[in-house]
C-alpha cells in the first residue's frame, strides 16, 4: 500500500519500520525531524508537514494524546488539505470525546477514520506483534489490513463505531494499571516479612495469575528496576484519567481507577514521570517506610 505515518515515537517508530520492511511505500512525518532518520535510511520518503503525509492510501497516526492530535491534525489544519478518499487510521490512546469529534470532523473532509489503538508495548512492536482493536467503517478497515498484518499478530475487530474500540482500549489499560497497582502493593507487603518479592512472583506468576503483565511488570518491581520506560508512567495517568473520564459519561463508577490515578499523580510530584508505569511499585515501597 501506499502510506503516510504521523508520529514516530518508542511506539509509531517501530510499527513504520514494519510496514516498511512488509513492502509498504512510506511516507512518514514527525515533530522533531531527528526520529526520521533511522526509517529514512531504511527507504521511507521524510515528508516537511503532516499534510504532506495525508495522501496516499491510508495515513496511520501514532501521536501522543488529545493535545498532539489536536494540535496536528485539528489546529494545524491537516484535514481541510487532506486528499478526498484518503483513510485515517489513528491508533493512539485517546479520549472517547477526541475519537467522537474526530469522526465528524473527518466525516466533514471527506475522510474515512478508522480507530485502531494497539496493545503491547515498544518491544512487541518492535517485533510486529501487537493486538489490534479496530472499530470503524468495515470496507475502510479491509482496505488497511495488510499493514495490520506487517505491524501486529491479531487484529479485533470490535464493531463499527470507532469509540468502541477506544472503550476497549481504555478498559484494558485500566485493568492493566490495577494489576501493576495489586502487584506493587503485595511486593511491598512480602518485603515487609523479609520475603524476596522475586520468590513470591515466582510462585504466583506460574500458578494464579500467569501472563506477560505479571510477569513483565512483576519482574521490573521486584527488582525496582524503573527504566528504561517502555511505557511511561505519564502515559499511563493519562490512560487512567481516559478511562475515569469516559466511564463519568456513562455513569460508571471505577474505585480502583480512582486509587491509581492519586498514586500516578504521586508518582509525577516525585519527579518520576517518565519512568516505566512499573514505577507505582516505589510508590508502594516509600509508603512502607522503604526509599527505592
Ligand atoms: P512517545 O514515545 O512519547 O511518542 C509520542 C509521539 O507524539 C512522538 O512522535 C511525538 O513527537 C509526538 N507528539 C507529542 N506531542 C506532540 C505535539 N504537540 N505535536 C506533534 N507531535 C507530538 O509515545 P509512545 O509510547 O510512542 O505512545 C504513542 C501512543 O501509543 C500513545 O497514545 C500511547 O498511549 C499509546 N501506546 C503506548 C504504548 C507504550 O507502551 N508505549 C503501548 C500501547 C499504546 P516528538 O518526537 O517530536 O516528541
Amino acid at each position: 500500500m501506499d502510506i503516510g505515518f504521523i508520529g514516530l515515537g518508542s511506539m509509531g517508530q517501530a510499527m513504520a519500520l514494519n510496514a516498511l520492511k512488509a513492502g509498504h511505500t512510506v511516507r512518514v512525518w514527525n515533530r522533531s525531524r531527528d526520529a526520521t532518520k533511522q526509517l529514512a535510511e531504511q527507504g521511507a520518503t521524510v515528508v516537511d508537514t503532516a499534510a504532506e503525509a495525508f495522501v496516499g492510501e491510508a495515513v496511520f497516526s501514532m501521536l501522543a494524546d488529545d493535545a498532539a492530535l489536536r494540535a496536528v491534525l485539528i489546529d494545524g489544519g491537516v484535514l481541510q488539505q487532506a486528499q478526498k478518499g484518503v483513510i485515517h487510521v489513528n491508533m493512539a490512546t485517546i479520549s472517547i470525546a477526541l475519537c467522537d469529534e474526530l469522526v465528524a470532523l473527518h466525516q466533514q473532509h471527506g475522510v474515512a477514520y478508522v480507530a485502531a489503538p494497539v496493545l503491547g508495548r515498544p518491544d512487541v512492536a518492535a517485533a510486529a506483534k501487537l493486538n489490534i482493536v479496530a472499530a470503524g467503517d468495515d470496507e475502510a478497515i479491509n482496505r488497511v489490513q495488510p499493514v495490520f498484518d506487517a505491524i501486529g499478530q491479531k487484529t479485533w475487530r470490535v464493531g463499527s463505531k470507532p469509540q468502541h474500540a477506544n472503550v476497549f482500549k481504555l478498559a484494558a489499560n485500566f485493568m492493566l494499571a490495577a494489576a501493576i497497582e495489586t502487584t506493587s502493593e503485595a511486593a511491598s507487603l512480602m518485603s515487609g516479612y523479609d520475603i524476596d518479592p522475586h520468590a513470591f512472583l515466582d510462585v504466583i506468576t506460574n500458578t494464579l495469575f500467569p501472563g506477560p503483565v505479571y510477569q513483565g511488570y512483576g519482574r521490573m518491581i521486584a527488582d525496582h528496576r524503573y527504566e528504561p520506560a517502555l511505557f511511561k508512567a505519564k502515559l499511563g495517568l493519562k490512560d487512567v484519567r481516559l478511562a475515569l473520564a469516559a466511564a463519568e459519561t456513562v455513569n460508571v463508577a471505577l474505585p480502583v481507577a480512582s486509587v491509581v490515578r492519586d498514586n500516578l499523580i504521586e508518582v509525577l510530584a516525585h519527579g518520576d514521570g517518565d519512568k516505566d508505569f512499573a514505577v507505582l511499585g516505589r510508590v508502594a515501597a516509600r509508603r512502607a517506610g522503604r526509599a527505592v
